[in-house]
């Protein structure tokens, strides 16, 4: 079995070439790095591989000073370059490097540093120019931090859910219904930013602003949300003492939910932006899950409406006229003679009014006649029948 050893494995140790433990701090980091390079630029050391060491020592430090790509190769081996590269195909977020963090503090440090020696007799001045150019190319390579934060700004807030019961006529005729509902919202104090007024936020020391860990697996890069700060890339220095520097409050919202004529069980009503708030982002939704209680008279089905109505054996036999109740009132009903037990009338666009947009549009309602049959007679009664049915016989 061969093992094929890569360029990934280690094969420049860093921590040697800056000469720092593997548990430094940033500041041995830095502090090592402007000492050596004062050593090794190529204008001050004249040794034949004064370049090749000036430029692995500067991209020893480049990976070691960014956090995040310090992490990666820890793991891994790669070098910030190859990072970079894989980010390019491997779909890194933007602002891979978050290097702006320290980098003003270090900016002063280092001329703070340059200074001292200009002062101590440095041979050879210019030199520093070439070594601020490259802490130039270093600002540009990560771009300014731009964190997980701006990714996590255009996600929405969480939907909320509410369940609303209504009375049968409500869901007929619509009706306007106000509810009481917890959701989050930004902490009016820190207007959600989670910092005190007035103070500001930090680079999370894990991931360096860029809010993401990244791991390698053999080819494949893997990408997770830093642990520390939540993927925000920020650390909040003085927490809001309102909200305890979560940004975001418990708070009573109350709204009026206007519910349209024909809405019924199971439909569910969206409110746009009036759910729980993304930390400095967009609202979520309101979903109202409606359930409309049933009635003891209307039946419903879909948009139509079925009402029993009882007639008399005379009335269905010689036929006559009735009144029905109907959603608008009541209404009078022509019974055809020979009428039957289940037999129906029709009564066009007398149902519920559809949903919209089709709200001009209506259901019927469907009179189904029941026959009710006397348990008890009179003796006349009895005498006629038993007329009528000595008829039947003929
Ligand atoms: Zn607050
Ligand atoms: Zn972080």
């Amino acid at each position: 079995m061969n093992f094929r050893p890569t360029n990934t494995l280690f094969s420049k140790d860093y921590y040697k070439i800056l000469g720092i433990p593997r548990n430094a701090s940033q500041a041995d980091i830095k502090k090592k790095y402007f000492q050596g390079a004062k050593k090794l630029h190529p204008d001050v050391n004249k040794a034949a591989d004064a370049q090749e060491k000036f430029a692995e020592f500067n991209e020893a430090y480049e990976t070691l000073s960014d956090e995040n790509k310090r992490r990666v190769y820890d793991q891994t081996g790669m070098t910030g370059d190859e990072q970079s590269q894989a980010g390019a195909g491997g779909g890194f977020p933007e602002g891979f490097g978050g290097f702006s963090g320290g980098a003003g503090n270090f900016w002063e440090q280092f001329t703070g540093g340059a200074q001292g020696r200009q002062g101590g007799g440095m041979p050879g001045g210019g030199g520093f120019e070439d070594i601020f150019g490259d802490f130039e190319d270093f600002f540009s390579m990560g771009g300014p931090g731009k964190g997980g934060r701006q990714a996590q700004g255009r996600v929405k807030g969480k939907d909320i859910s509410l369940n609303i019961t209504i009375d049968f006529m409500e869901a007929v005729e619509g009706a306007s219904k106000t509810v009481k509902y917890q959701k989050v919202d930004d902490c009016s104090r820190c207007n959600g930013t989670g910092a005190q007024p007035g103070t500001g936020e930090t680079n999370c020391s894990t991931c360096g602003g860029s809010g993401y860990q990244t791991v390698r697996q053999g080819s494949m890069i893997f990408q997770s949300t830093c642990p520390s700060c939540g993927g925000i890339g920020k650390v909040i220095r003085n927490p809001c003492l309102s909200c305890q520097g979560q940004g975001s409050v418990q708070t009573t919202a109350t709204e009026t939910i206007k519910i349209p004529k024909g809405v019924d069980t199971g439909v569910n009503l969206r409110m746009s932006g009036k759910g729980n708030k993304a930390p400095q982002g967009p609202s979520g939704d309101l979903m109202i899950k409606v359930t409309v209680k049933d009635h003891h008279y209307f039946k419903r089905d879909k948009y139509d409406i079925n009402t029993d109505k009882y007639i008399t054996i005379s009335e269905a036999i010689l036929g006559g006229e009735t009144t029905v109740r109907t959603l608008t009132g009541d209404m009078k009903l022509k019974i055809n003679p020979g009428t039957q037990h289940d037999d129906r009338k029709r009564l066009v666009k007398c149902g519920i009014s559809r949903l919209p947009p089709n709200h001009n549009q209506k259901g019927d309602h469907y009179v189904n006649f029941k026959i009710e049959i006397p348990r008890n007679l009179t003796p006349e009664q009895r005498e006629i029948i038993e007329r009528y049915a000595a008829t039947e016989k003929q």
